[in-house]
């Protein structure tokens, strides 16, 4: 591969959004648990890129301030306008909203859930490699390990991620899966099959993605609207629905992660109508490296 890694005086870029604290005031504790578990496990220099609000972004000031006391560690913390990245990314988040947002609200909130698809284009050019995560992650390894993935990413790869443990997708293809009865999408990973990609860690190529025209061409609505018809796919998780969609239409892109770097903990689905199949989609036999409470599930103390 030709990824190079931070040495020397680099960093390693993480990224996190963390948006909207007054109205979601879990978040804070989320986000403090996210970014202590990184800085006291790390061994590499990390600068840390918050996308936020105002209001957000002056509690975050106050939760790093505290954790690197703490801590007594150091990481570059640099923060960017959640408004003026939704405008950047304006085109991106219109393409992607009809097909894999819920409730399409206002620009910003759904701009939130579609702004790693275009962090190539918001990344300070001198990042060749970066990170985003979920602020309802935990660390349990160092950040290093997880950056030295890119060291096996194919040559095609831009992103990395981990597969999705739930049966979301199995549900969202439900008609694409009744026309095609052999097909392994929405199957496992533990029985062979593609479970699509869940995006609470994402790992960009950032150096290939600004200069892939591939990508460039499959972000347009004609090739969005095309491969979502294709599938009968309506989904509604944001960047990750279109994730699922490209690790099916160009496996090549995506280097898929041990599920152990996302081990996600919402049992939502178990609960809907899959307790039979769950238990196939959530196994993870690898080490837990990170801890995903998404669904606002509670992160083991361990
Ligand atoms: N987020 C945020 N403010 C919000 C909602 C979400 O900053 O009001 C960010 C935060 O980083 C969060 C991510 O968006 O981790 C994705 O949302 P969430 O983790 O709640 O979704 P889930 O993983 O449960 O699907
Ligand atoms: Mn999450």
């Amino acid at each position: 591969t030709t990824v190079s890694l931070p040495s020397g005086k680099d960093y390693y870029n993480v990224w996190c959004i963390f948006t909207k604290v007054a109205s979601n005031s879990p978040m804070r504790r989320k986000f403090e648990i996210f970014a202590e578990s990184l800085l006291k496990l790390s061994s590499v220099d990390i600068a840390f890129h918050v996308i936020t609000d105002d209001d957000s972004k002056n509690v975050a000031e106050k939760l790093l301030g505290n954790i690197l006391s703490s801590t007594g560690k150091f990481m570059k913390v640099q923060y960017y306008d959640v408004h003026e990245l939704a405008l950047q990314l304006a085109d991106i988040v219109s393409v992607m909203s009809p097909h894999f947002s819920s409730k399409p609200g206002t620009y910003y909130s759904d701009a939130l859930f579609f702004l790693s698809l275009g962090l190539h284009r918001i990344a300070p050019a001198e990042q060749s490699v970066a990170a985003m995560f979920d602020a309802d992650t935990k660390f349990r390894r160092d950040i290093k390990e997880l950056f030295d993935e890119f060291n096996t990413f194919g040559s095609q790869a831009l992103f990395g991620l981990s597969p999705e443990l739930t049966p979301v997708y199995r549900h969202v293809l439900y008609l694409y899966r009744n026309k095609h009865p052999d097909t392994l999408f929405g199957e496992p990973a533990s029985s062979g099959g593609y479970p699509g990609y869940n995006s609470g860690v994402v790992l960009f190529n950032l150096d290939k993605l600004r200069n892939s025209s591939v990508y460039d061409a499959i972000v347009k609505k004609e090739k969005v609207d095309a491969m979502t018809e294709k599938y009968h796919f309506k989904g509604h998780l944001g960047d990750q629905d279109f994730y699922t969609l490209l690790g099916m239409e160009k496996p090549e892109l995506i280097h898929t992660i041990d599920c152990g770097w996302n081990r996600q903990l919402c049992t939502w689905w178990r609960d809907r109508g899959y307790a039979d199949v769950f238990g196939n989609y959530s196994k993870c036999d690898s080490e837990t490296k990170l801890w995903h409470g998404n669904c606002n599930t509670p992160i083991p103390d361990d």
